[in-house]
């Protein structure tokens, strides 16, 4: 790794903000650095869903053809999956809107998403350390140095300093850090915690995507690329906790939080049920922040 850099922007992170953002810089001839942490292609708590609206955007930024030839089906219908009830309706706007090249949004896997995004920046031009964490942001002169360490484990790797006056701070808002944009946070019972996996072999109408509600949360299905169904949900901190807490009684010993998750949407959620019966885990839950 070289040990120092400069630029004109330096990002961390590289979710869709990061990437745009650098895109944006870029193309105007900015010299930009992304820093992400983690190695991709990888997944993210996520619905995954982009509405018709949103795929001018992707079109500006350059992806959106990539992006149609990966999408999921489009969809057509919205529903809601609530108790024992489902209800649907046609997506709002669907029937008027001429079947025209955007007319319908779709789904797609953040680990493909993110990484077309990334690739565009790249070849944009914008210089991507990665996997690197960024550790610190500092005053210097009349700049900013970013710290930045290799994530990849080798151990005794060095690190590397980068220095730009302008810094975006795109690392997303769950994670505690160092980083004077981490923000502290304190946790209350309230606070809604994010899952989310990818099932195949769902039986999930491929153009409806339905709304779940279940006691102390909320979340989505949506069938994406390739097959796969999208589930993400959020619930409540003190709800998973009892959840996990009888669980663990029943059976004597710990019970993943991801699990829990899931057993309750599916004992309380007709509609996530009937969906997923037949249905098989296509990698790990994940949860935001990270649990276990
Ligand atoms: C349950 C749930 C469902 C959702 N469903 C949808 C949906 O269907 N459609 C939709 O449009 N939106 C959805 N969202 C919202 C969407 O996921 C976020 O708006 C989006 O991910 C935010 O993008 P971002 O680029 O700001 O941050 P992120 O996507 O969080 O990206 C941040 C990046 O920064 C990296 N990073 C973090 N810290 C560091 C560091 N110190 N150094 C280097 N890199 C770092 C991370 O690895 C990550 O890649 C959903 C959110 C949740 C929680």
């Amino acid at each position: 790794m070289k040990r120092a850099s400069t630029h004109d922007a330096i990002i961390i992170g590289a979710g869709p903000a990061g990437t745009s953002a650098a895109l944006a810089l870029a193309r105007r001839g900015w010299a930009v650095a992304i820093v992400e942490k983690s190695a991709f292609p990888r997944r993210k708590v996520c619905g995954e869903y982009i509405s018709a609206s949103n795929l001018a955007l992707l079109d500006r930024l350059g992806i959106g053809d990539a992006w149609r030839g990966e999408a999921g089906p489009e969809i057509r219908r919205v529903g809601l999956f609530s108790g024992n009830a489902s209800i649907e309706a046609p997506m709002p706007g669907a029937r008027s809107r001429p079947a025209a090249r955007n007319g319908f949004g779709r789904a797609l896997g953040r680990d493909i998403l993110d990484t077309l995004l990334l690739d565009a920046a790249r070849s944009a031009g914008v210089e991507v350390f990665q996997p690197c964490r960024a550790v610190a942001i500092e005053r210097d002169g009349d700049r900013q140095a970013v710290r930045i360490q290799a994530t990849s484990g080798s151990p005794g790797e060095e690190g590397m300093t980068l220095r730009a006056s302008v810094i975006v701070a795109a690392h997303g808002s769950w994670e505690p850090g160092p980083l004077p944009s981490q923000l502290g946070k304190q946790s209350r019972s309230s606070d809604l915690l994010g899952f989310k996996a990818h099932f195949t072999g769902s039986a999930l109408p491929p153009d409806l995507m339905p709304l779940l509600t279940f006691p102390g949360g909320y979340g989505g299905m949506v069938l994406a690329d390739r097959g796969r169904l999208s589930i993400s949900c959020c619930v409540r901190r003190d709800v998973l906790a009892r959840l996990r807490g009888s669980l663990a009684r029943e059976r004597g010993g710990h019970v993943p939080a991801a699990e829990a998750v899931e057993r309750h949407i599916m004992a309380t959620c007709r509609g996530a049920r009937d969906a997923l019966a037949d249905a098989r885990l296509d990698g790990p839950w994940l949860a935001a922040p990270p649990s276990s």
